[in-house]
């Protein structure tokens, strides 16, 4: 672990394996009670620190960090491919985008202002001046999940940094590798010592200590639901953003572009097996294109190539976990039993779980309405666009879903009455640039990311008011 620039170990040894085939690739330590103290406490000298760069100095430390990415890209994308067992290729996507992220924040600390505010256009502010400046939080804690475990990292670190605060920042306890390799990233990118500190550990014993010490000013947290409602009943007063899951939809209306489209629909449900917070769960076709629909899209699943994630032409890996696949394996049991059709796939080999589609499945069902986080899709058939929409609402998530038409006034009507964080038109939900607001409502999350946004939640307005 990285702590105040020191690297700490701890008798407590976790082994990190290729979820794929169970080989072990690395030993990391779990933290204990002192070491997060001692995290904390480092944080809180660089959080001082960095206060005390100017926006210029923190914007040239972020632009180094990503130089020094570029460098290292293919190194980081071996590690985030064996800690998480994702495909090289879809690894070498996230480190290219981990430095746009970085840059993205860059620009953030070069560019963060606040404005005048016109104090005598109200009745009483005669002879009043008034300024607002945007003032760094303090120590932020980063708590990321296993899925793209440096993008995500470096979208809490890249704007906490930018905006002068400083990073403990526990990753996940499956997916530790990519983290500690940027903690000694940044060091060589001469970031002040205590600014980035990284604790490895269970999110049960490290991240809930982490949550729970009043020294931390905010939480940004991404994962599953179920940990972001403690989080938040745990962070009172302080500040939290919360990026969570979702089951994410994609709606194809009759006149959409299907040979444009059915390539994407594969990508955005297979993709890293399923397991993106906005992997496509839930197609809705039309009824009158859904047969054809459903048959190409069953003869692409079927011709993805499944095998080692260091293999290049391997489309598709492993889940996380066994346990993961064990789960997403019992879904689709239950769906069936239930009355679903399963077309294609569902069929488990330890962690890995060949791709999925099925159709007839009833509407309340897990598959539908829960995020699975696994290859595995829904094709539904709809009459009227409303009834699409109606449905897609009627769940507790809300992150972002893809609506594709040709008829640009069904388009903006749909896409305003959708519940969701971001409609994307003409794509699958599963796509995202890292500088545009990106976030949820209900069950899928509390405040935005992408840099712009992170900074300003990531930051405390300040009014200054003059009189005379
Ligand atoms: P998770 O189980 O919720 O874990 C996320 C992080 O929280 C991990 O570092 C975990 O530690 C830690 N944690 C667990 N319990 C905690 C506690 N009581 N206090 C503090 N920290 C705690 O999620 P995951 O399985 O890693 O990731 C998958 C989830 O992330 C999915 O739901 C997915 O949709 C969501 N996600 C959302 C976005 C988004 O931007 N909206 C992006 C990616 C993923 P350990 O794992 O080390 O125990």
């Amino acid at each position: 672990m990285l702590v105040g620039g020191e690297w700490v170990r701890t008798p407590q040894v976790r082994i990190i394996s290729l979820p794929y085939d169970g080989t072990p690739v690395a030993e990391v330590y779990d933290a204990d009670a002192a070491t997060v103290d001692r995290a904390v406490k480092a944080a809180q000298k660089g959080a001082e620190a960095m206060a005390g760069l100017t926006q210029y100095e923190r914007a040239e430390l972020l632009q180094r960090m990503r130089s020094l990415l570029g460098r290292d890209a293919e190194e980081f994308a071996r590690l985030v491919s064996l800690e998480t067992g994702k495909t090289i290729r879809e690894a070498r996507s996230e480190v290219a985008r981990a430095q746009q992220t970085l840059a993205a924040s860059a620009d953030e600390a070069r560019n963060l202002r606040g404005e005048v505010v016109p104090m005598e256009a109200a009745p009483t502010g005669k002879g009043r001046w008034a300024m607002t400046v945007r003032e760094p939080l303090g120590v932020i804690a980063a708590i990321t999940p296993f899925n793209f475990p440096l993008n995500l990292g470096l979208h809490k670190i890249g704007p906490a940094l930018a905006a002068g605060n400083s990073v403990v920042h526990k990753p996940s306890e499956n997916t530790p590798l990519s983290a500690l390799r940027l903690a000694r990233l940044a060091i060589e990118a001469g970031a002040p010592t205590g600014a980035y500190n990284v604790v490895t550990g269970s999110g049960e014993v490290t991240g809930r200590q982490i949550v729970n010490d009043p020294r931390i000013a905010m939480i940004t947290f991404t994962g599953s639901g179920e940990v972001g409602r403690q989080i938040r009943a745990a962070a009172g007063l302080r500040r939290v953003t919360l990026e969570m899951g979702s089951n994410s939809a994609v709606i194809l209306e009759p006149d959409c572009d299907l040979d444009l489209l059915l390539p994407r629909c594969v990508a955005g449900c297979y993709a890293q097996a399923g397991q993106v917070c906005i992997s496509v769960q839930n197609i809705y076709v039309q009824e009158s294109i859904a047969e054809g629909f459903t048959e190409r899209f069953v003869a692409a699943a079927r011709a993805l190539k499944i095998g080692h994630p260091l293999e290049e032409s391997t489309d598709i890996a492993s889940l996380i976990s066994v346990e993961a696949a064990e789960r997403v394996e019992c879904w689709i049991e239950r769906a069936v039993a239930r009355g679903g059709k399963l077309l294609t796939g569902g069929t488990r080999r330890g962690a890995i779980i060949e791709p999925a589609v099925l159709t007839d499945v009833p509407a309340d069902d897990d598959v539908c309405r829960k995020e699975a986080f696994g290859p595995l899709v829904v094709i539904h058939r709809y009459s009227r666009l409303e009834e699409a929409v109606d449905d897609i609402n009627a769940g507790e998530y809300g992150l972002q879903a893809g609506l594709c038409t040709r008829d640009i006034g069904k388009a903006f009507q749909a896409a305003r009455k959708l519940r969701v964080g971001g409609v994307i038109v003409n794509d699958v939900p599963a796509f995202r640039v890292d500088l545009m607001p990106y976030g949820g409502t209900k069950l899928s999350g509390v405040g935005r990311e992408g840099p712009h946004f992170a900074v300003e939640e990531m930051t405390e307005l300040k009014l200054i008011c003059w009189r005379g």
